[in-house]
């Protein structure tokens, strides 16, 4: 029952992990904000020398100390430091890396390097990683880690943030969900599937219980010792089960036959049956056919407690109108399901911008063969005509959203250059459209970008940033491709690139 849906439980927590995520919320408070009154005490009387980080337990500890170094394993698990200006961290002894698993360099090193701080990984006088030196003395997979932390220019300190969630930020959320992992084995897409299936709650919990084979059938009754016919109510030519009913029943069978979704009688468990149907079918058979399993338990219910004999064609009718009348309820707002609709908000053609104003497309493509993202910047003028293009290429394998944030960076770098009074910076991502709307500063690589776009724009004077659908933003997305099949950096003045 504790195990999340999509590894076959129904999602209830485990008590002592959530306690634990708790727990660690008031070690991440020790560990982020040393200078408030709280941390200072326990500083003083527990790790007078060393930060919370390398705390241990001591001697004679206090229960509460007690109770939030048990969280210690899991806050050190999560908790990564963004490099600033990387001359509070030591190469060999923080854990730095952007790795979910292991956040300590793994290469073997000169120990001069090891107790060196970050900073001497860096172009001097320059927030850039120097590519010659990284690649000098780390493996590829630390490399390759490197490469994928962005260095904001207007952040000094190192900072700690909170891996596991997408904005840096602790949440007990997060935490419980990465503990929980570690307990649970790889998910099954059946579970996932199921879970997702548009149909009433009832149905998926059924369906739940009968891939638990948790279903009062008889031969589970028998089991129980609870005295009850072992034949099937309806044939009375087999023992019951939840797969015989469901499935192998000539009853079962024929109500298969004569819906869309064929019968296939080479399983030997349900949970084998319905696994091969989830995968087999689209969403709409699917639903379909756990509307149909739902039916076949019912028939077999009324047979068993009022005698009434159900007709295949009945059962199959029934299930699909059922659920067709379910769907349409709920499209018709009777129960409105979450929508999370913002994508309508962006245009899908692109736009001229208003009389006075530039604009520029900017996107960024990642070309994970080489390594490196590429980046595209078309600026167009109110009339719409072309007036230059840029690509560019960055080495490091970025995840997506901050590949695009750098584009946005790149295209506010270059837009300097010409003085524009009024631009409108047009982009496909949501999430970076978001973030540089939002007031807050994620505490992560993500978030350093974004305060450099945002320092950049304000430098440059108007700039309104907008959010479009990828079709409209086709223009930087063909420079962008371009850019990553070229050796270097290209510029198109008055004529469009080819
Ligand atoms: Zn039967």
């Amino acid at each position: 029952m504790c195990k999340p849906k999509t590894h076959g439980g129904i999602g209830f927590k485990r008590l002592h992990v959530f306690n634990v995520a708790m727990l660690s919320k008031q070690g991440w408070h020790l560990l982020t904000n040393p200078n408030i009154l709280v941390a200072h005490l326990f500083k003083a009387r527990y790790y007078p020398n060393t930060s919370f980080a390398e705390a241990r337990l001591g001697s004679n500890p206090s229960y509460v100390w007690h109770s939030i170094l048990t969280a210690h394993p899991a806050i050190i698990r999560g908790s990564r430091i963004q490099i600033g200006g990387g001359r509070q961290t030591v190469i060999g002894s923080a854990p730095w890396l952007p790795d979910k698993d292991n956040s300590f360099i793994s290469s073997t090193i000169p120990a001069n390097i090891t107790s060196a701080t970050i900073d001497s990984l860096m172009v001097p006088n320059q927030r850039k990683w120097d590519y010659d030196v990284v690649a000098d003395i780390f493996n590829s997979r630390d490399r390759d880690l490197i490469f994928r932390i962005p260095l904001g220019s207007r952040w000094d300190v190192d900072t700690w943030y909170w891996l596991p969630d997408s904005k840096g930020l602790y949440t007990v959320r997060s935490c419980y969900r990465m503990l929980d992992s570690m307990l649970s084995p790889p998910c099954s897409s059946a579970w996932r599937k199921l879970w997702q299936l548009h149909v009433p709650a009832k149905v998926k919990n059924f369906l739940w219980r009968a891939m638990a084979n948790v279903i009062p059938t008889s031969d589970n009754l028998l089991q129980r010792r609870v005295e009850v016919q072992t034949l099937c109510p309806l044939c009375h030519s087999s023992s019951e089960s939840i797969f015989h009913i469901l499935v192998t029943c000539h009853f079962a069978k024929s109500c298969w036959i004569s819906s869309v979704i064929g019968f296939n009688g080479t399983c030997l468990h349900f949970d084998q049956w319905l696994e091969e149907l989830l995968g087999r079918c689209n969403l709409d058979e699917c639903s379909l056919a756990a509307m149909i399993c739902w039916g076949l338990w019912l028939n077999r219910n009324n047979k068993v407690w009022k005698g009434v004999n159900g007709r295949v064609r009945s059962v199959v009718n029934v299930a699909g109108q059922s659920l067709f009348f379910w769907q349409q309820a709920r499209k018709s707002g009777f129960f409105p399901p979450p929508v999370h609709d913002s994508l309508a908000q962006g245009s899908v053609c692109w736009e001229k911008p208003s009389s006075g104003w530039h604009k520029c497309n900017v996107d960024a493509a990642l070309v994970r063969s080489r390594g490196l993202i590429s980046f595209g910047a078309v600026i167009r003028s109110a009339g719409g005509d072309f007036i230059a293009a840029k690509s560019n290429t960055l080495p490091g394998r970025f995840d997506p959203r901050e590949a695009e944030a750098l584009g946005v960076k790149e295209a506010l770098d270059w837009l300097k250059k010409f003085h524009f009074k009024s631009v409108v910076l047009e982009m496909d991502s949501l999430l970076v459209f978001n973030a540089l709307h939002d007031k807050f500063d994620y505490p992560n690589g993500f978030g350093s970008i974004i305060a450099d776009c945002r320092a950049l724009a304000q430098s440059l004077g108007e700039v309104a940033f907008s959010f479009v659908r990828r079709s409209a933003n086709s223009a930087a997305h063909a420079v962008a491709r371009m850019g990553s099949s070229m050796s270097d950096s290209g510029e198109w003045s008055f004529v469009p690139p080819p």
